[in-house]
């Protein structure tokens, strides 16, 4: 408001002139000075003025007052709603849960960030089905509309690459006008799912064999009637199916131990451990014809469980023997840069680029009758990736087929962090 120089509002002062001003006229005019009418009119007017001017004025100042404080209001609200939106943000990407908003005539009027960096492109403003390529997912979404309620799915997409989406398509209220679509990406779930089932049949076909190979002989046993070495060779026969399977479950038990596990570990010679897995081969490299050389210093120290990583050499080591026919298997140990690095090679039949891929597969194997001929369960090489990454250390394989393969771990010598 303005003011005078005494700080009272501008209309006082100047309304106590125009009164005293006004006083000293009516007095006069009392005394008969009749002129003086005209002018008495114009002050009290001028007064008039002066006190609806400064009405007005305190008027406008007020309604600044009132847009100023509406200002901070909206100011206020716009930063709560945006602090919900970086809480609903966060909250979608800690859930990695992807949001749609449809409009009635199927455009995307909003998509998160998640949606956006799965589906790229610009989002805002284009058809549904462009985004994702799901007919099944815009049925979803007419349907929700059309029923006026919430629906939920799991689809196949196969946009920008296959994967399942776990899919929520429900009407916004009120009105129902827009459609939120909510997706979460289960892909990995699946898969789990699908090896679980896998391994469970593996399990199962690999115990099958053995125990219809156990029945079938103790069934010809009950018939009787054999000599005495026939019933010894179906009797060594049983005894041989049952090693086999005690074998699986035990290599079975191992690979749960050690599957995605970090192990406890102490300090150990590990080249203690290869010279010892050498010496126990030695006489089947023999029985084969084959050459076991070995260059392993007196001590190499890792830290490491003790039976785990001689399984780690003995896997590797009765493999080069198993799969190479004539020729050698060479073991090697060393220390480089802080890692222990083990390598077994051999001159054997060697694995295709296609293979070497899969081989660490539990019961992956690329010759099964060979594989099974050998004593070997399929679950050798899974078995030694494990123990090796559960000791922070690395397996990487080079081979060429009917030349040989190389198998290199390397696991670290330093004691691993708390
Ligand atoms: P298995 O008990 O059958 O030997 P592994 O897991 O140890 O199972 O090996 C998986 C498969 O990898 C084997 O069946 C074999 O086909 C292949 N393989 C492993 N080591 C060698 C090797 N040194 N040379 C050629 N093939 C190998």
């Amino acid at each position: 408001m303005r003011r005078s120089a005494s700080g009272l509002p501008l209309w006082v002062p100047l309304a106590l002139m125009t009164g005293a001003g006004t006083l000293v006229l009516l007095i006069r005019m009392g005394r008969g000075d009749e002129s003086l009418w005209g002018l008495a009119a114009v002050i009290l007017c001028a007064v008039g003025g002066l006190i609806t001017h400064d009405m007005a004025w305190r008027r406008l100042r007020q309604a600044e007052r009132d847009l100023a404080a509406a200002a901070d209001q909206t100011r206020l609200a716009e930063a709560e709603t945006e602090e919900v939106r970086m809480a609903l943000s966060s909250f979608t990407e800690a859930i990695d849960l992807m949001v749609l908003v449809v409009s009635p005539d199927g455009e995307v009027m909003v998509a998160n960030d998640q949606a956006q960096r799965r589906f790229g492109g610009s989002l805002v403003g284009a058809p549904l089905l462009s985004v994702t390529f799901s007919q099944e997912l815009n049925r979803m979404v007419a349907g929700a509309a059309q029923e006026g309620r919430k629906l939920g799915a799991e689809l196949q997409l196969s946009h920008p690459q296959a994967w399942h989406a776990s899919v929520a398509v429900w009407p916004e209220p009120p009105g129902n006008e827009r459609i939120l679509v909510a997706l979460q990406d289960v892909s990995s779930e699946r898969r789990l799912e699908r090896v679980r089932r896998d391994f469970v049949a593996n399990v199962s076909h690999e115990f099958r064999t053995p125990m219809t190979s156990i029945r079938t002989s103790a069934e010809a046993l009950l018939d009787g009637g054999m000599d005495r070495p026939t019933e010894e060779k179906f009797l060594g026969g049983i005894i041989r199916e049952i090693d086999r399977l005690s074998q699986i479950s035990g290599d079975l038990l191992t690979l749960s131990s050690v599957e995605g596990a970090v192990v406890q570990r102490e300090p150990i010679n590990l080249a203690a451990q290869v010279q010892e897995a050498v010496r126990g081969l030695t006489p089947s490299a023999e029985a084969k014809g084959l050459e076991l050389a070995a260059s392993i210093p007196e001590s190499l120290e890792v830290w490491g469980r003790p039976n785990l990583l001689s399984q780690v050499a003995v896997n590797l080591i009765q493999n080069a023997i198993a799969y190479t026919q004539e020729g050698s298997v060479r073991v090697g140990l060393e220390e480089q840069d802080g890692w222990a690095v083990l390598t077994v090679s051999d001159t054997g039949i060697g694995i295709s680029a296609e293979n070497a891929t899969r081989i660490f597969e539990r019961f992956y194997r690329v010759d099964r009758g060979r594989s099974r001929a050998t004593g070997g369960t399929g679950l050798g090489l899974s078995i030694v990736k494990h123990v090796v990454e559960a000791h922070g250390g690395r397996i990487e394989l080079k081979s060429r087929l009917q030349q040989g393969s190389t198998f290199t771990v390397h696991l670290p010598t330093a004691e691993p962090e708390a």
